[in-house]
């Protein structure tokens, strides 16, 4: 089998956003959906590539990238040799989420030819995950962030991840570009959530590298292990390493990260070995299900638990082939009062990740990467470039 062509269908659709405060029902995106076609017939598919889980297709400039720069190096070669063609992107130093959406659309090409799920071909380890609700930035007041967590508790949630405020001032609801953080306003949050939610509810914290110093991360670190939090996630700027591993000396509540930083599994192995967080973090937007599978090994060898980052079908893919005793937990989100989540793309005639009534999303039982395509609305809503 070669690979005789790949090319990218964008097209325009429409999903609920949360921005700042504010919901934006049903705004209006282009996603898009990659395709690696073989002379057999068999071909695979990856939708999104941008920003937050599958919802985001790749800008105009990514897919001239991926058709100019990555369709060469595949054209002509069996689709089957994913760690060669890995080996290749990397080497040329290609944007790692352009790298995943490559990879993924190969190993949803192996799993259709197989008639397999993807996570059983890499090795199936669960056919449900843990979920936690993960919110957007900047959701409102403390109290409106506390009635969201017991909304998600009472919709079967074990657990649930904060993100506070960025560049935004909860008081006056106006953006402050520049501004490291709202610590008193974030600790606010903390405290009403969990008094809230009571101390059952696992509780995770990611500020997003809005603590521009040691000493604030230190401050909040302190609160989160107080109120029983179970992670502090990216509390700094991932670029400086020593404050990392001084803030997992002085903490006993464990480190999430690095999560945004490139490197992809190099940077993650790195992290492990200086002893700069105690969790480490990849999503299959940094290198693909191949690169995120790389650093599951690592971590295991390690005994360091990998947290995956992100919502999307990929991601889930590589939880089902992993142990609950190093990937705990998928990333279910972002979620905010009025984002109705729950609603399946419609692109697509299932949901991706939805929700069971014990807080676990069950592994889309499909080959490959599970996506039940709906063409009709693609090729109605196609955009013609
Ligand atoms: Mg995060």
């Amino acid at each position: 089998m070669k690979i005789v062509d790949v090319d990218i269908v964008p097209f325009r659709t429409a999903v609920d956003r949360f921005h700042n405060g504010v919901l934006r029902p049903q705004a209006p995106v282009t996603q898009t959906l990659t395709r690696v076609v073989t002379d057999g017939g068999a071909v695979g598919y990856c939708l999104g590539g941008q920003g937050h889980g599958d919802q985001e297709g790749l800008t105009p400039a990514a897919r001239s990238q991926l058709l100019g720069r990555m369709k060469p190096l595949l054209v002509g070669h069996n689709p089957f040799d994913r760690e060669k063609f890995w080996q290749w992107m990397w080497a040329a130093k290609m944007p790692e989420n352009l790298m995943g959406v490559v990879d993924m659309a190969l190993w949803d090409l192996i799993g259709r030819v197989a008639n397999l799920p993807v996570y059983q071909v890499l090795g199936g380890c669960r056919d449900r995950v843990k979920a936690y609700a993960s919110t957007y930035p900047n959701m409102g007041t403390p109290d409106e962030y506390a009635e969201h967590a017991l909304a998600c508790q009472r919709a079967g949630y074990q657990a649930y991840k904060i993100h506070p405020y960025y560049y935004w001032d909860p008081a006056t609801r106006r953006d402050v570009p520049g501004r490291p953080s709202h610590m008193r306003w974030d600790l606010d949050v903390c405290r009403a959530v969990r008094a809230a939610v009571g101390d059952e509810m696992t509780l995770m914290y990611d500020p997003w590298g809005t603590y521009h110093t040691f000493e604030e991360a230190l401050l909040v670190g302190r609160e989160l292990e107080r109120l029983h939090f179970a992670w502090f996630e990216h509390p700094m700027p991932e670029h400086r390493v020593q404050p990392y591993i001084r803030l997992c000396r002085e903490l006993s509540i464990p480190i999430c990260s690095p999560e945004i930083i490139d490197g992809s599994v190099f940077t993650r192995a790195d992290w492990i070995q200086r002893e700069a967080s105690d969790i480490s973090r990849i999503d299959v937007l940094r290198g693909g299900i191949t690169a995120a599978r790389k650093t599951v090994a690592v971590c295991e060898a390690y005994g360091v638990k990998c947290e995956v980052h992100m919502s999307g079908i990929g991601n889930l893919q590589v939880l089902g082939a992993s142990s609950e005793d190093t990937c705990e937990y998928y990333e279910r989100g972002l979620l905010a009062p009025g984002v109705d989540y729950d609603a399946s793309y419609p692109y697509l005639k299932e949901p991706c990740d939805p929700l069971d009534a014990d807080g676990y999303v069950r592994l889309p039982p499909g080959p490959g990467l599970g996506y039940a395509l709906d063409w009709d609305y693609i090729d109605a809503n196609r955009v013609e470039e």
